[in-house]
């Protein structure tokens, strides 16, 4: 069995153990091209290891991954037509800003012209051309994580994950960079699978929000869906309303 067309990631009876300890469990879940599908629960029930499975950064125990109706749960992660932000940034120190944009797509051999089209690009959706010829130590954290995106949108993929990219902000900041990121799906339409514990930036960002707890979905629905309707009193406590 395959994803269908529209089908942008696509996964099947996924489950991970770290030895005897199950992380996740059976988990099923079909993302469309083009939705921003938000992983949302508390810490330590599963959703940075379920990024880190669609990412190619650790194999799955069982079940299959697909990305764009192709089967990659054993490709390599650089094949995966995947881009990911994390939440510290893992900038190049000694790099300058344009250098860390560039660095992925000069080791893949991609031509001259074409890295530097990308990044005038990137730069302009992102608002950083001033930083281009700055190292990451004279940006301030808003900016960093602004040239961490413009990492994973050089690499022209069709799908984003992001892992808590604005937990390390202050409470201003991420109020902006949740707008950003708003209008940056609104203007590249891709895909996007979005990990936080924060209730607000879910509820905001999210096509669809996915809840999250012990290695299970508990409800996956339109934020006012989940919002309205909890599914149990797990759902409702982290997200329903009081009533
Ligand atoms: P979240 O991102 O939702 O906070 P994680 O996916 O990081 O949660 O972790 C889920 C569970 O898996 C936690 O109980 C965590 O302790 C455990 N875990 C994560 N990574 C490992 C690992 N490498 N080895 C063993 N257990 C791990
Ligand atoms: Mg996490």
């Amino acid at each position: 069995m395959t994803a269908a067309n529209d089908t942008s990631v696509s996964i099947q009876d996924l489950s991970l153990n770290f030895g005897a300890v199950t992380v996740l469990e059976t988990l099923n879940l079909d993302v469309a091209d083009g939705e921003f599908i938000v992983l949302l629960g508390p810490s330590g029930c599963g959703k940075s290891t379920l990024l880190n499975c669609i990412a190619g950064l650790l194999d799955v125990s069982e079940g299959r991954i697909f990305i764009k109706g192709k089967n990659v749960t054993w490709e390599e992660p650089k094949d995966r037509g995947i881009g990911m932000v994390f939440q510290s940034y893992a900038l190049y120190p000694q790099m300058t800003v344009e250098k860390n944009l560039s660095f992925g797509l000069r080791v893949a051999g991609t031509p001259k012209e074409e890295i530097a089209k990308r990044i005038a690009r990137a730069a302009e959706i992102l608002q950083i051309e001033p930083l281009l010829q700055r190292k990451p130590a004279a940006l301030s954290g808003g900016q960093r994580q602004r040239v961490a995106i413009g990492r994973a949108l050089v690499r022209d993929v069709d799908v984003f994950l992001f892992d808590e990219p604005l937990s390390n902000l202050d409470a201003k900041l991420r109020a902006e960079l949740r707008v950003e990121i708003k209008l940056l799906h609104r203007k590249l339409q891709n895909t996007m699978i979005y990990v936080t514990h924060d209730q607000i930036e879910a509820m905001t960002l999210a096509d669809r929000i996915a809840v999250m707890k012990g290695g299970v979905i508990q409800q996956l629905d339109a934020p006012q869906t989940i919002y309205n309707r909890p599914v149990n009193r797990f759902v409702a406590g982290f997200l329903g309303s009081p009533a």
